[in-house]
This record gives C-alpha cells, structure tokens and sequence, in this order.
C-alpha cells in the first residue's frame, strides 16, 4: 500500500485546465496546515488529497501526541478536523493524484488525473509510504496476511497470532493496538534492542500477549494464497525455523513520495527534497512540508508546524512576486 501517495505515474494529458494562486500538493498535516495559513491569507489555495486523504496519520489508530487532545484523538478523525478548519477559511480539497509536473518556468504545470493546475506558487507535502522487506513471498501475499497497516487491516486477525517486523516507535506502538485484536503479538527485531522511546517499551514488556524475538530477520514470507508461515533466520547463528502465523505487519521506516519531482529540484541521497530553514526549495516558488522533507522527526506536529511555516513563506513569496 502507498500511505499518503499523491503521485501517479501515467502519461495522462487531461483537457480541463484551471489557474490557481497556491496549489499544495498532499492532505496530510503538512498538507493541510498549510491549506488553513494560505486560506487565511485570502489565497483560495487547492489542494490535491492524493489517495489516502489525511496522509498516514489518518491510517493511525489513536493520536496521543498531538497537544490539545489530552484523551488522544482517532488519526482519521484529526484529518477531517484538519480539513474542516482549513475549508472554513476556502481552501478547496480535490480528490485527485498528480501524474506530471513542470517547475522549469512559472507558472507552474501540476497535471493531475483529472485535469491541469497552472499556480504562481506550489506546497509539496507528499509525505512518505511505508518500506518493504523485499523478500520472497511478500509482494505475492500483500493483502493476504501481509500488511503495513494495523489499523486497516488488524481486524482481520481477530483471535489469531501476528507477527510484526522492527523495532522502531512505529512497530511498538502497533504491535499494542494489534493485542486488541490477536491472540498473540510475536515482535520479529534484527538486533537485540530497540529504537523505539523508553514508554513504548516498557509497555511492550508489560504486556502478555506480546512476545519478541531479538537478533533475527525474516528471509521469506510462506504461504499458498495467504500467509502461513515466515522463514525467521537467527543473525548470530545462522540457524533458520518456520514460524506458523496468519498475519505479519511490517513496520520498517519509510520512503518519501518524491518520484515525480525527481531531476526538477534538490533532493538528498535518499529521496527526501531539501529545503531550508525557511521551507524553501531548490526552485523559487516551490516549497515543501512535512514527511516529504523530513526524513528526522516525522511526528504530526513538526509536519504541521513544517506546513504552517511553508505556507507563510508562499505568502511572502507571492507578496514579492506577483
Ligand atoms: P524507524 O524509527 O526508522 O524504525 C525502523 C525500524 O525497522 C528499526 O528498528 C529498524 O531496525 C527496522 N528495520 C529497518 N529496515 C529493516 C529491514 N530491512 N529488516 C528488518 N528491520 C528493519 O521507523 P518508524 O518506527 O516508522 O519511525 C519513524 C519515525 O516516526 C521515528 O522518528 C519515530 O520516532 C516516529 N514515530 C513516532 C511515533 C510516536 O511518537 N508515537 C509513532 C510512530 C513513529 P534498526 O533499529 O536495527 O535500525
């Protein structure tokens, strides 16, 4: 699954055109933050949702880090919130993906499945997806025991065991949403401590249902038309076991969503566009928030907080440049 894609790749040459102030590109927080700042400057900016409208934070079970939610908030229920905000003020959501982009010149040509956007200014929040194993059995058995989402998908393991892959914040975290679910949670990590925050892992460790297994990696995902079974391998020893289990969630860091502006601006050596300290990228009058840009803190606020100093850049710009 592509969390919070907005990019699609098809040479599509839509008729209808229309010519916009501040395009932003994403509906995740960066995205939709800096639809409300721009909207509140009197801009009208549009932005294109992309296919998972509200980004990967809408695919997150609970929020619990988002200051002003003391309880924690539903992820999906925070974007619409997001959006509703930023509508009130008139930023419009099209639900749309974008195929092609020309940034040689302003203004600029977003090409979308549905139509052509020509913006004196643009916003890129495209945010990350999830990465893969890329190992035997897993793209064959995705959606079929294999998944990136325990949100999406940990219903369907009610009452079975699961495995989850990593051992970042991501990976524990879901791995204690998944005991509302399974009977049993086996954490697969290739070292023998993990990344994520001191408070997630004492509540693994406090938590019966989950189990780990340190220092091992999974060489294949086994199954006939759906996930029975993974080859773990021990890195000290070499040795490999079958382990039975209907389900693996794999939570193993994330890749920026950047292929499309790729050879258009700068980017570092993993992908991730480089802005600077005011949001600005390589190209004048393009701007960009948010995972997209941020392969370091990925949280909800430093992706809003990225999007909200974005869009008051943009507004400087135009100010200047119109
Ligand atoms: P991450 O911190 O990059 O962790 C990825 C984990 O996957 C690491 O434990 C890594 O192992 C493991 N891994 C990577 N490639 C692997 C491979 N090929 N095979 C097996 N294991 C592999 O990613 P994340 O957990 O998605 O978190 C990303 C960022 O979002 C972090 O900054 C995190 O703090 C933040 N986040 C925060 C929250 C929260 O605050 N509630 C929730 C989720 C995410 P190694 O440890 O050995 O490198």
């Amino acid at each position: 699954m592509d969390f919070g894609n907005t990019l699609l790749h098809s040479e599509h040459q839509p008729k209808e055109k229309e010519e916009v102030k501040a395009l932003i590109i994403g509906s995740g927080p960066a995205g939709a933050t800096a639809a409300l700042y721009v909207a509140r400057a009197e801009l009208l900016p549009v932005v294109i949702m992309g296919i998972t409208p509200g980004g990967q934070a809408a695919l997150t079970h609970t929020i619990e880090n988002y200051p002003g939610f003391p309880e924690g908030i539903g992820g999906m229920q925070l974007g619409e919130l997001f959006q509703k905000q930023a509508e009130r003020f008139g930023a419009r959501f099209d639900f749309d993906t974008v195929s092609k982009v020309d940034l040689n010149r302003r203004p600029f040509s977003i090409i979308t499945y549905g139509k052509e956007y020509i913006t004196d200014s643009l916003i890129i929040a495209t945010g990350a997806r999830s990465n893969l194993l890329n190992i035997p059995g897993e793209k064959e058995l995705t959606g079929k025991g294999t998944s990136y989402c325990a949100t999406c998908d940990g219903w369907f393991f009610k009452g079975k065991p699961v495995v989850v892959v990593g051992g970042g914040d991501s990976a524990l975290e879901e791995s204690l949403f998944l005991t509302r679910f399974a009977s049993s949670v086996t954490v697969i990590h290739r070292r023998d401590t993990f990344r994520a925050g001191a408070l997630l892992q004492k509540r693994i460790a406090g938590d019966p249902k989950i189990k780990v297994i340190y220092d091992s990696v999974i060489t294949s995902i086994n199954g006939n038309g759906a996930v029975e079974s993974l080859t773990v391998k021990n890195i000290n020893t070499g040795q490999e076991m079958d382990f039975a289990t209907k389900g693996i969630f794999i939570f193993i860091g994330h890749k920026p969503n950047t292929e499309v502006f790729a050879g258009h601006m700068d980017m570092d050596e993993n992908g991730y566009i480089r802005v600077d300290n005011l949001m600005r990228t390589s190209i004048p009058g393009v701007f960009a928030a948010g995972e997209v840009a941020d392969p370091d803190f990925r949280q909800v606020i430093t992706s809003a907080g990225m999007g909200a100093a974005a869009a008051i850049q943009l507004t400087k710009y135009l100010e200047h440049n119109s």
